[in-house]
């Protein structure tokens, strides 16, 4: 068993990780800012509330938790915000991860789980992407994510510190025993917001954009289920506790899904239509992004277990009718 530190572990990925730790007999231990995290999702383990802009509440939460390892969530990452508020992006994320890793040296902890993204690559030069795709960011969050990237890179090869380093693609769903979901304020992504234009919460879903160089123009994402990221986490850690090598990897299903697809899907599932319209392209929008890496599996034994398009989207409509941290 080990204690692991999680920050951002009262978020949306964060949090479903929390809950898989537990149920592998570690010891989670959140320490989260609750500016966009919720109270409510921390359920499998103790918290510290704190910031990564503030060093001494990482010493205080090292000296508290004494954890073996760290699972770093806590980023802002909204691509449209990140286009209007670089300042912000570059201070939370870059600025709070360096603070994050230096504490760790203070404190000895040399092993961590990273969430980066698929956001480094910029536009796809290939069809599917693989960990060796060239990293063109084209918008801040991006290029945020690929600076914290290269200083984790940088430490571990200048220490003792391991990193497994997760490229996310797009993660949707929520845990299927309805403990903790995804819910942001303001909501920005698209399958919560596909369901609420569904319930009626929201006038309709707009499309951002119908002529992109793809089959129905709209833009195509690979949606993970939330269980299954979290799932490839804790399976990071665990190589990390036998020894294991720096990694990074991609934790991607290699089926791509359009907007328009998704919100097909969604009426299906809930048998009900989705009131929608087309809006303009959104700033810093790649056509594509799609991964076609195998690593992951072949690496860390991952298996998808909850992926489809159907079960990401009845897990968040069955989700969304709890109303839990609803304010
Ligand atoms: N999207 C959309 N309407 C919305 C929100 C998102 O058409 O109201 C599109 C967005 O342009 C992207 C895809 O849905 O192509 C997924 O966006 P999301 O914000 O969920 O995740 P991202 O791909 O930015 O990580």
């Amino acid at each position: 068993m080990a204690t692991v530190l999680v920050t951002g572990g009262a978020g949306y990925i964060g949090s479903h990780a929390c809950k898989l730790l537990k149920a592998a007999g570690h010891k989670p231990v959140v320490f989260d800012n609750f500016r966009t995290g919720w109270r409510e999702a921390v359920k499998f383990g103790p918290y510290i509330e704190g910031d990564l802009l503030n060093p001494a509440d990482l010493d205080a939460a090292f000296s508290e938790a004494q954890p073996d390892a760290v699972m770093h969530f806590a980023a802002l990452s909204n691509v449209g915000e990140s286009t209007q508020r670089p300042d912000l992006y570059w201070r939370n994320n870059v600025v709070g991860s360096m603070n994050l890793l230096d504490a760790m040296a203070r404190a000895s902890v040399n092993q961590l789980v990273f969430s980066s993204t698929c956001a480094i690559y910029g536009e796809a030069q290939t069809e599917v992407m693989t960990e060796d795709h060239p990293k063109n960011p084209i918008n801040p969050y991006g290029a945020s994510k690929l600076a914290m990237e290269q200083m984790i890179e940088d430490y571990c090869a200048a220490s003792d510190l391991r990193a497994v380093t997760f490229r996310y693609f797009n993660v949707a769903g929520a845990d299927p025993e309805g403990q903790i979901g995804e819910h942001h304020e303001p909501e920005t992504h698209l399958v919560p917001l596909v369901l609420d234009a569904v319930a009626g919460d929201r006038a309709e879903i707009t499309i951002f954009g119908d002529d992109y160089a793809t089959l129905d123009g709209t833009c195509i994402r690979d949606y993970l289920h939330v269980m299954d990221l979290a799932d490839a986490h804790v399976r990071g850690i665990d190589w990390l506790l036998e020894g294991g090598a720096p990694l990074t990897l991609h934790p991607g299903t290699g089926s791509g899904f359009s907007v328009r697809e998704v919100i097909d899907a969604a009426a299906a599932v809930t048998n009900r239509p989705v009131p929608q319209k087309i809006g303009p392209r959104r700033a810093g929008d790649p056509p594509k992004l799609v991964s076609g890496s195998k690593e992951a599996e072949e690496k860390l034994g991952w298996k998808l277990e909850h992926s489809t398009m159907e079960q990401m989207l009845r897990d968040t409509w069955r989700w969304r009718a709890t109303g839990l941290y609803k304010t």
